[in-house]
């Protein structure tokens, strides 16, 4: 084995704030340091801190029905080698799969030494009915592409962001406008829906923590689709290529009033709709529990892999 000794395995926030702490390091402040260039530090951080087993391939290739893969070099070379779909249109959604495989390469690739494939990371959620291997490297992935405390300066925990200004930030850290959405979301102080909707039926949605425990979010797991309400933005396209906010009564997404802005997305066939709510704290009437999926993965103590 060639190991002198034991040491804990790095949880999935170790390694990203490890690397977020050299990085701001060596950027400081300057434009710099976002977007993090993936392919140069997966290389030069493997290099120095894994000599003998480091990243030495990033390409773009022919992915059958995957978005990326961490595979080991063939038997005659060394290291490792991070491959993405090259058929993917989003810059942003290349960008995570590689900080997502660099994830896999520094907490999975003892226990997986013949590699790992992966799907689509942006429709996942993020959440538990996902496997815990995929979790932890998204949770690398997110730290690493969209560190907390830069996040907190481009848009402040109690600020009510719109699109756009969510959007300014995904471009910041060339990442999909839902990655952004959803890692706001985790630290956001205000109460917030993200709802991804399709066909008039939500896919999947996503609470601010204080809006969760305030009783506004929907449960999208174990039970039958949830249609849309009609007099939503995301249920009138009409209304959406006009203006993409609107202010509705009580009892339009819940029982309070909100606010929703929507954008109907290009590269995919569904619609985002943010939904601001107010202050005031409302019970859900049914008072279920909420279940796994609508907990935020980053509150989730995370143990060894399998
Ligand atoms: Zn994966």
């Amino acid at each position: 084995m060639g190991r002198r000794f034991v040491t804990l395995p790095w949880s999935p926030l170790r390694w990203a704030n490890s690397i977020t702490k050299m990085l701001n390091a060596v950027y400081g402040t300057t434009p710099e340091r976002f977007p993090v260039n993936v392919t140069l530090v997966a290389k030069e951080y493997s290099h120095q801190r894994f000599p003998d087993d480091p990243i030495t391939l990033v390409k773009g290739a022919t992915l059958p029905g995957f978005d990326g893969a961490l595979y080991r070099a063939p038997a005659a070379k060394k290291g490792w080698g991070i491959v993405y779909n090259d058929s993917i249109k989003s810059a942003g959604r290349i960008n995570f799969t590689l900080g997502h495989e660099f994830g896999h390469y520094l907490i999975h690739r003892l226990s997986h030494p013949d590699g790992i494939e992966c799907g689509d990371q942006d429709m996942v959620r993020w959440d538990s009915d996902y496997a815990q291997l995929e979790q932890q490297a998204n949770e690398f992935a997110v730290g690493l592409l969209m560190p907390l405390d830069d996040f907190r300066r481009q848009i402040g925990p109690k600020a009510k962001p719109s699109l756009e200004e969510i959007g300014a930030c995904a471009k910041r850290y060339d990442v999909s406008l839902i990655a952004a959405t959803l890692r706001w979301l985790q630290y956001t102080e205000r109460r917030s829906v993200l709802v991804v909707s399709r066909d008039g039926f939500i896919l999947w949605a996503r609470s601010s923590d204080r809006a969760l425990r305030t009783g506004a979010y929907f449960k999208t797991v174990g039970r039958s689709p949830i249609p849309i309400p009609e007099l939503s933005l995301a249920a009138r396209p009409s209304l959406l290529a006009g203006a993409n906010a609107i202010e509705h009564d009580e009892n339009v997404w819940f029982a309070e009033s909100c606010e929703e802005i929507a954008l109907a997305s290009d590269h995919y066939d569904f619609t985002l709709s943010l939904l601001h709510l107010g202050r005031a704290v409302w019970r859900n009437q049914d008072d279920e529990e909420p279940t796994d999926d609508t907990f935020d993965l980053m509150q989730r103590s995370l143990g060894n892999p399998g």
